[in-house]
């Protein structure tokens, strides 16, 4: 498998690499790099890997040297600085006959049998009217990030709604900007290339719409860049010239004087040309402590949309789409329990659902609750903390829709006398209380009513699967 790059910075060009017989080895490298960028992206975080590092390819081992590739020389330059040397030390441990790492711009070379590597094509953030390619614009949009895969839920509808508005008729009075605010993973990002790729679509005046998106890290790098390089003016026309600016996680901006100026500047000149802007950031503009008064005013001043905390239906809800769109089935309970568990974003559920997937499809097993508790080890392990009797019994009772009372009343009807030996079974499982104790707690029983209680349940597990079932899954929801 000859592997021809082409290389359009270095000089060299049409290096073969590899020969057709190196096919294992090339197979091998392959699995290697693939290694290295998993490291690379839990050692950086999934937003600075989807920002730098997402649209890095390999292109092959030459002698003691790692060839990678990025599109643009803007790239090139910034990866090879910023993370250069974690590249080069992830590549020596894996293979210690890689000492350096060349950085080089060209298209990612042809590789047909490494599926797992296989990257959506890099889109081209500006879809500039120019005839001209402008590479130092080209920043990935993320391809699922659409609004068809945005799953809306009272957390997010109004953020959405606005969203779709922006994307159906951009610089519209009252929307213009649009500010999307929340904390992190809420889909502030998902929305934006939404916008984005709606609007890739629309050919309004018979010419299709530039739109800029870029992480305000990304806006900041390249006005340095212009500073230094004195092509401030290039970049402020350039900017100037889309019909729809995005700036995500704007909050990066602060504290950056000359960087938040510049984008001062170009904001009016955008909205008084009758352009749109869309704006994230993890707070809202009155919350954006450091931000110039002048800014925070006028991004205050079209439309501000909050994505609030998950929900437990909303987190569901997600869960579901995104296990169907996988083609996986998981169980409704596996689902139950993923969005109760792991409740701080929706970056962090998708993951796991993620590895929940990945694991079924690799040793081609059925998802069960005890393979996404062996899976998940890790994850839910974060959550970890002591359970109390009070804590099961509310769990119990929310399950059973039980009253907490009738954890401590004296009814004996089976639909109330059940859950509350479900509770004093799980309170025997899950803590370290005696007997007694547990019988204390149940409206001061006796520590022959909790013996009793366990061996029912027990029993019962024995005999009903459903039930079985249900007390695992409660279990499961404590246990942690
Ligand atoms: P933010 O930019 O607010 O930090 P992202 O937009 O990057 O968050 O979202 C994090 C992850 O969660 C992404 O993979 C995104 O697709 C997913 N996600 C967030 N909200 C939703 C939603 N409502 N429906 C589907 N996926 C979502
Ligand atoms: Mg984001």
């Amino acid at each position: 498998m000859a592997i021809n790059l082409e290389i359009n910075s270095s000089g060299k060009k049409g290096v073969v690499l590899h020969t057709a017989s190196a096919w294992n080895d090339e197979a091998r490298l392959v699995e290697q790099w693939a290694r290295v960028r998993a490291r690379l992206q839990a050692e950086v975080g999934e937003v600075e890997y989807r920002t730098w590092l997402k649209q890095v390819s390999f292109a092959g081992v030459a002698g003691d040297e790692a060839v990678v590739m990025l599109p643009t020389r803007f790239l090139r330059d910034w990866v090879n600085k910023e993370y250069g040397e974690l590249i080069a030390a992830f590549w020596q441990q894996e293979n210690s006959t890689v000492r350096r790492v060349e950085f080089r711009t060209g298209a990612p070379a042809a590789r047909p049998a490494a599926p797992d590597l296989a990257e959506p094509a890099p889109a081209a953030a500006f879809a500039a009217p120019a005839p001209q390619p402008r590479p130092e614009n080209i920043a990935a949009l993320d391809q699922r990030f659409t609004f068809e895969t945005f799953v809306v839920g009272k957390p997010n509808e109004f953020a959405y709604a606005c969203a779709r508005r922006v994307a159906e008729a951009p610089a519209t009075a009252g929307f213009n900007p649009l500010f999307l605010y929340g904390g992190v993973g809420l889909g502030k990002t998902h929305l934006m290339h939404a916008i984005a790729w709606e609007l890739s679509n629309k050919r309004p005046n018979g010419r299709p719409v530039s739109v800029a998106y870029m992480s305000a890290e990304r806006f900041m790098y390249r006005f340095i860049n212009a500073l230094r390089s004195q092509s401030t003016l290039e970049f402020k026309n350039e900017l100037r010239s889309v019909d729809v600016l995005m700036i995500d996680d704007l909050q990066f901006l602060i504290g950056k004087d000359n960087t938040q100026e510049e984008f001062f500047h170009t904001f009016n000149a955008l909205v008084d040309a009758g352009k749109q802007i869309v704006i994230s950031a993890d707070k809202s503009p009155s919350d954006l402590s450091g931000l110039e008064d002048r800014l925070r005013t006028r991004l205050g001043c079209g439309m501000v949309a909050d994505l609030h905390a998950t929900t437990f239906e909303l987190r569901y809800s997600i869960l579901e789409a995104k296990a169907l769109r996988a083609g996986v089935e998981v169980p409704p309970k596996v689902l139950e329990f993923l969005a109760r568990k792991i409740t701080s974003n929706n970056r962090e559920l998708e993951g796991a659902l993620n590895r929940l997937v990945a694991h079924a499809n690799l040793f081609n097993r059925q998802v069960t609750l005890d393979t996404a508790h062996e899976v998940l080890h890790d994850v839910l392990k974060a959550h970890d903390r002591k359970i109390s009797i009070q804590e099961i019994q509310k769990r119990v009772c929310e399950h059973f829709s039980i009253r907490i009372a009738e954890m401590s009343s004296a009814r004996r009807a089976r639909n109330i006398a059940r859950p509350r030996q479900v509770a004093m079974y799980l309170a025997k499982q899950l803590t370290s209380k005696s007997l007694p104790d547990i019988g204390r707690h149940f409206g001061d029983r006796d520590h022959t009513t909790v013996m009793h209680a366990v061996s029912r349940i027990n029993e019962l597990i024995g005999q009903d699967a459903a039930f079985a079932e249900d007390v695992e899954l409660l279990k499961r929801l404590l246990e942690n």
